[in-house]
């Protein structure tokens, strides 16, 4: 289903009348992880006047270590849910157990995080809502790989898939993983699905964020989803690659003009 050649046109996937895909562009912004009202509140202003299309926060977070903040789990659901009332961005938030599914109700757009690519009966729960699916690229997973675990999402009727590139494992340590910018022209030719870029996790550096988005732009990437914290220095996750306001601000500003001209 998610083949190209079966159905070479591309697939738009339309939340609540913003669209991605097929030439609509999107920016999903906003923190690692749900931390307090002030901070989803303070962040969820910001990313939208600097005109993001989309909510982002994490209430469920893969954490490496057990002892590292899990997120606000059911409270932090609410907390992004009143933040999107407050800004009107539609919301993106990732579901890691087939236990939470129903709290997930409200949700505009279900994220299936890395760590969870070929968790197959999370993918097959999924694949039977309606909800649109931003499933990400595994750590150590070919685009093959991905592909076939949209499959599994379309395979139970919900064919909303957007996939999204994060970096991957490579010899290299100087990043936190390393951005697989071939992996876009290579999906595109592949799949009718959007896919968008993560350029936060693929690097793990806030300085290199922008450069690398750029660079998903030119390369034909149908959106970002960028971390962005009112307070990096104080974030609760992934402070290091998270960007201030001011410098999502100036991302939105450089990507809309290439968007523009594209
Ligand atoms: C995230 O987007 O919050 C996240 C945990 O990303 P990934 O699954 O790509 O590591
Ligand atoms: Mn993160």
């Amino acid at each position: 289903k998610a083949n190209r050649k079966f159905h070479p046109k591309d697939t738009v996937v339309d939340i609540h009348g913003k669209k991605i895909g097929g030439g609509h562009f999107q920016v999903i912004a906003g923190p690692c992880s749900i931390e307090s009202e002030e901070q989803m509140n303070s962040v969820a202003k910001s990313v939208a006047k600097s005109g993001a299309g989309f909510l982002r926060g994490g209430a469920f977070k893969p954490r490496t270590s057990p002892y590292a903040f899990q997120g606000l789990h059911n409270e932090g659901l609410k907390l992004l849910l009143e933040a999107k009332k407050a800004c009107g961005l539609p919301v993106v938030t990732e579901l890691m157990s087939v236990q939470h599914i129903d709290l997930f109700q409200n949700v505009d757009v279900i994220q299936i995080g890395a760590r969870n690519m070929q968790n197959f009966e999370l993918l097959k729960e999924v694949g039977k809502l309606k909800t649109p699916v931003l499933l990400k690229r595994g750590l150590a997973n070919t685009l093959e790989e991905l592909l076939m675990s949209a499959e599994y999402i379309m395979a139970g009727g919900n064919e909303n898939v957007i996939l999204c590139e994060r970096g991957i494992r490579t010899f290299e340590t100087s990043t936190r993983n390393t951005l697989d910018l071939s992996a876009i022209p290579m999906l595109k030719s592949k799949t009718h699905l959007p896919v968008i870029v993560d350029p936060s996790h693929a690097c793990g550096i806030r300085w290199m964020v922008e450069p690398m988005a750029l660079a998903a732009v030119a390369a034909g990437a149908d959106g970002l989803m960028i971390e962005v914290h009112n307070d990096p220095e104080k974030a609760l996750c992934d402070g290091p690659q998270s960007l201030t306001p001011e410098m999502f601000e100036q991302l939105m500003g450089k990507v809309q003009s290439m968007v523009q001209f594209m």
